[in-house]
């Protein structure tokens, strides 16, 4: 059985400049093995040390990867075309070795493929790229739907979250009645209806130092689109360490920030935040809320970067952060200097393979325990014997006007220093929050002024409402 095994540019120089050559055998397997006895010196290029391809290395027979068919055991047929297709990121790909489009996908793509900065190669270039992103929320979602959109072969997904209706107001890939599944799922669904042809590889996992390197060693780019600091250090390191580009976007509030981070030449995470802030210092979406279209703005700069990765055309973000501000609707971008004494992607390396990320950012594994925390069902039952109990709000008047606890008194965590008097030390007193962060501060806080009965109620008036007022609102 005659195939025919096409040789990219990069590789011909191994193999006696030949773009092509026939190659007779049963599989994929056998005639890689025949081409590689002939070209001993492409053998490493192709393989590494324990003969696995690499992963840099995509096979394909005639227009499928055959990962998604028997891998090296891929039966050949006579006349069957094998392409060898190197990553593309950087765009180096060569157009003919990428995958040919469709008739359908030529009509789907043609805005693009008459612009002569894209072309049939751009998009095929784009066919043929493979994208991670980290996080299927505020940033993976526009971020998802427009790389979709626009014709990446293939999107891997990592989250391991189920929908929760608090995410609908920004996560546009998640719907209502996706609240409850997982988001992988939903994610996958969304891309679909968008684009059919898209390959979705899901990672329904936590990212880790273990996993993490085993994830991204697949992909040509990766998108970072995570919500906290350990998860944002591992991409970085795993990225820089695996040589990948890391599309970086964050958002808070008002206020996001854009860069790629880990190309070659290009400063990473670390260069520009060696550390992350101590914990509870700069507080979460969660804890501090996010305007809705916010990451819709900086999921679709990501989005843009990464296309104009894949095709190789325009400036990238690299070596430059990009500051958004919804309020002022202003950008700006700053320099970026790798750092030559960066621990990761410096001249002298101190960091070589994964660490310990939650170690690294100062999250102890399990929160201290206040053994006088109070439950919401104890305190129910305190009340209705009718104990003498001052019940103190530390949120914001904005929270309290949501929903709050009858009875209770106001005084904001950030007042209560200057309005202490106000209070007596000899009353029990139960302070709560949203969900007991703030209450537990403001319960340290009066036992050190002398405050003796001062109990927080855990899990704030969230499980207030959970466990005794289901009538309350959720927020
Ligand atoms: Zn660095």
């Amino acid at each position: 059985m005659s195939v025919r095994i096409l040789i990219p540019t990069p590789l011909r120089a191994y193999a006696a400049q030949q773009a092509s050559l026939q190659a007779i055998g049963p599989d994929v397997r056998a005639v890689l093995g025949e081409l590689t006895a002939k070209y001993p010196a492409l053998q490493k290029h192709l393989f590494d040390d324990s003969g696995k391809l690499r992963s840099y290395v995509n096979i394909y027979k005639n227009e499928e990867d055959i990962r998604y068919l028997q891998g090296q055991g891929t039966a050949l047929a006579a006349g069957d075309t094998v392409s060898i297709v190197p990553s593309v990121a950087g765009g180096s790909g060569v157009a003919e070795e990428l995958p040919k489009l469709s008739k359908e996908e030529i009509r789907r793509y043609s805005r693009h493929l008459i612009m002569p900065e894209v072309t049939l190669e751009g998009q095929r270039k784009l066919k043929a790229a493979r994208v991670l992103l980290v996080g299927t929320g505020g940033l993976g979602s526009p971020a998802a739907l427009y790389l979709a959109a626009a014709g990446v072969g293939t999107l891997g997904l990592v989250d391991f979250d189920v929908v929760d209706e608090s995410n609908l107001q920004r996560q546009i890939l998640h719907g209502t009645g996706d609240v409850g599944r997982r988001k992988v799922l939903s994610a996958k669904d969304s891309v679909l209806s968008v684009n059919p042809h898209v390959n979705v590889v899901l990672h329904e996992v936590r990212l880790t130092s273990e996993n993490a390197l085993e994830i991204l060693k697949d992909y040509d780019i990766v998108a970072d689109g995570t919500d906290n600091f350990p998860t944002r250090y591992l991409v970085n390191d795993a990225c820089v360490l695996l040589g990948k580009p890391n599309v970086y976007g964050s958002i808070f509030r008002f206020e996001g920030q854009a860069s790629i981070f880990g190309a070659p030449g290009g400063p990473c995470y670390r260069c520009l935040y060696p550390e992350p802030p101590p914990p509870g210092l700069v507080p979460s979406c969660a804890e501090g809320g996010v305007l809705g279209v916010l990451p819709g703005m900086i999921g679709i700069l990501q989005a843009t970067e990464v296309v104009k990765l894949i095709m190789g055309i325009g400036e990238p973000l690299v070596g430059r952060l990009l500051l958004y501000d919804a309020l002022g609707m202003t950008f700006r971008t700053l320099k970026l200097r790798r750092n030559p004494e960066c621990p990761v992607c410096g001249d002298h390396p101190s960091i070589k393979e994964l660490v310990d990320y939650e170690a690294f950012c100062g999250i102890a594994d399990e929160p201290e325990e206040d053994e006088t925390a109070l439950t919401a069902v104890e305190l129910k039952a305190r009340l209705d014997k009718g104990e003498k109990l001052v019940l103190l709000d530390v949120r914001e008047p904005h929270e309290a006007a949501i929903a709050r606890i009858e009875g209770s008194r106001l005084i904001p965590l950030n007042d209560l220093p200057g309005r202490v008097s106000e209070l007596d030390s000899t009353d029990s007193i139960v302070a709560y929050c949203h969900h007991g962060l703030r209450s537990a501060s403001a319960t340290a806080f009066l036992r050190s002024a002398g405050f003796r009965k001062v109990q927080n109620l855990s899990g704030g008036i969230d499980h207030w409402a959970v466990q005794v007022d289901p009538n309350l609102a959720r927020y």
